[in-house]
């Protein structure tokens, strides 16, 4: 069922267009009297697409309707909230509502793609209500893995949502703020909420998320006394990670490198946004060799075995100027992400084989989540006392999980959301289907470098093929009457090792020579009667389609040959240029 906008204009719905029942690519929409408001515009991370690293929203819905969409507030600096901004922003055009910390990260970002002039960002205050369009929208602070994280409570007529963003409770977050409760409890003793929309990250863990304030302590106690070089591997976007490391390093008189283009522009990012103001002693990779090993610490990127990451050119020691040998120590103080074990395992392995200790979160204590495990999300519902919860930030056994804890915790309604689903919030709504407004479109589109590339498309359809079986190309001239005017240029990329058979390459030169001489026979061709006798037969003949139906025969021949060769049939393609004489 389409979604009815007229039918539903005076409703308040929720839309996630990204984000439900996946991680990653978090993408949220709230209605109300016909105008929009958007909650975040991140990626997602793709797996098995060549060259596509990232994936971005279908956002064709939205941009259908962008007169009526007020704007987009993000609630944090992750790239699964904010990372499609700079690739689809010219579709809707629409001011950008972040904290200081994330417009300054964002602005970077833009200035990459030329945009930094034309997004407006304004800076959300949060000492009093957003008021946009029907909506009000009050800020409120939870602790997450990165400071300025925003956790929404969408003030409407028809009833108030929780729009919880990433988070955890955490007394002692090292940077960034404790998550506020008591706003929460205030609303919720207060029965305001309506709906809370929550992450699901870890709703699969029972208990409670670790503090990173204890972290820091294990970590210090894993670096202190080392010998050698030490050096921490964790996501660039972690700003309470790199600060609590930054900190150790102060504490046991370290100076601290930072490995990483990313981990640079968050640290002058979270520096102009007031981060990182105690006095860290940091120094450039170059300068390293002036120093003792045991006087540095590195910061360095890669924790998931990315293969241009700096952790994976220090492990194989094309890294310019970062040498780590025997008795060094690599913490990996991350997560290993499902999907990326392959990578992080061989890169753990790669180490080893140079007698580098590496510690992981397998081992040791180095590694605290920024989501809520399942006793937050209990403490969240007895504070919020929500009456729908809509879990969204998780797969489906995640939201599911979620869903039922929600529902022990007593809230009435549950709602497993997907992709595309408009949901109508409404008071009377709990004990049926009705909440179910409608569907709309949504999708991916893989991002490719700076374009965004169809992944049912052709040119996607293209690199898969050249991926499995190379390509070979062939090029060559003829004349009005087919004759040969060169001869035929032949380059297998990826495919087939021509360059070391040239037995094969004069085989296949005599195949289109062969081939030519067939085809000049079959139009009825001589030395004096080329093309434009046939031309002059058949007036509608054209030398491209004469050309092209040359190009087709010879291809299908010679992908005969090299099928035999390889066992396999590569992509072909073949140029025939004619010169007319
Ligand atoms: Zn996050
Ligand atoms: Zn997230």
């Amino acid at each position: 069922m389409d979604l009815n906008l007229k039918k539903h204009q005076n409703d308040l719905l929720f839309l996630p267009l990204g984000g439900s029942n996946e991680i990653g690519m978090n993408v949220n929409l709230y209605h109300l009297d016909g105008k929009w408001l958007m909650v975040d515009c991140g990626v997602g991370f793709a797996s098995d697409v060549p060259g596509v690293d990232m994936l971005a929203p279908d956002l064709s819905f939205i941009k259908a309707h962008k007169k009526n969409l007020l704007g987009i507030i993000v609630t944090h600096i992750h790239e699964d909230h904010l990372g499609s901004i700079q690739y689809l922003w010219r579709d809707l055009e629409v001011p950008v509502y972040a904290s200081t910390l994330a417009a300054n990260f964002l602005r970077a970002k833009l200035e990459e793609y030329k945009l930094d002039k034309q997004v407006p960002i304004r800076i959300i205050d949060n000492t009093k209500d957003l008021e946009i369009g029907p909506f009000k929208v009050e800020f409120l602070g939870l602790t997450h893995s990165v400071p300025e994280m925003k956790a929404l409570i969408v003030k409407t007529p028809k009833g108030n949502i929780l729009h919880t963003g990433d988070w955890k409770f955490d007394p002692n977050p090292v940077v960034g703020e404790v998550s506020d409760k008591a706003r929460i409890k205030e609303m919720g003793d207060a029965g305001k909420f309506l709906a809370v929309i929550c992450d699901s990250t870890n709703a699969i863990s029972s208990g409670h998320s670790k503090s990173e304030g204890d972290l820091y302590h294990s970590l210090k106690l894993l670096v202190e006394g080392r010998k050698g070089l030490v050096g921490i591997t964790t996501f660039a976007s972690n700003i309470a990670r790199i600060h609590t490391i930054a900190k150790i390093a102060k504490e046991v008189g370290r100076k601290i490198v930072l490995a990483g283009f990313s981990l640079h522009r968050i640290y002058e990012v979270g520096k102009k946004s007031g981060y990182f103001m105690e006095e860290f002693e940091f120094i450039s990779d170059r300068e390293m060799k002036f120093y003792d090993k045991k006087d540095i610490l590195v910061i360095c990127t890669g924790c998931q075995g990315e293969p241009l990451a700096a952790a994976k050119k220090i492990a194989t020691d094309t890294h310019p100027s970062i040498r780590f040998t025997v008795g060094d120590l690599m913490i990996f103080s991350s997560k290993i992400i499902p999907g990326n074990e392959k990578k992080i395992f061989s890169l753990f392995d790669a180490l080893a084989k140079k007698q580098i200790d590496v510690m992981t979160e397998k081992d040791h204590f180095v590694h605290v989540s920024g989501h809520p495990s399942q006793d937050e999300l209990r403490e969240m519902y007895e504070l919020a006392k929500p009456k729908i919860a809509i879990p969204v930030h998780g797969e489906f056994l995640h939201t599911k999980t979620h869903a039922e804890l929600a529902k022990e915790c007593g809230v009435v309604k549950t709602i497993q959301v997907e992709n595309g689903l408009a949901v109508r919030l409404q008071e009377d709504n709990f004990q049926s289907e009705s909440y179910i407004a409608g569907f709309v479109k949504s999708g991916y589109f893989g991002v490719d470098g700076k374009q965004l590339l169809d992944l049912k498309g052709e040119v996607i359809r293209e690199r898969k093929k050249l991926q499995n079986s190379g390509l070979v190309t062939v090029s060559f001239a003829i004349k009005n009457d087919l004759e040969l005017l060169s001869k035929p240029k032949i380059i297998c990329v990826g495919s087939y090792d021509l360059k070391s058979d040239r037995e094969t390459e004069n085989f296949l030169i005599r195949e289109i020579e062969i081939f030519l001489k067939q085809k000049a026979k079959e139009l009825g061709f001589s030395s004096k009667k080329g093309l434009s006798f046939l031309k002059k037969k058949k007036k509608k003949l054209q030398d491209n389609k004469i050309i092209a139906e040359l190009e087709k025969a010879l291809r299908s021949k010679l992908l005969k040959v090299f099928e035999d060769l390889m066992g396999k049939r590569p992509v072909c393609e073949i140029m025939i240029n004619l010169v007319n004489n």
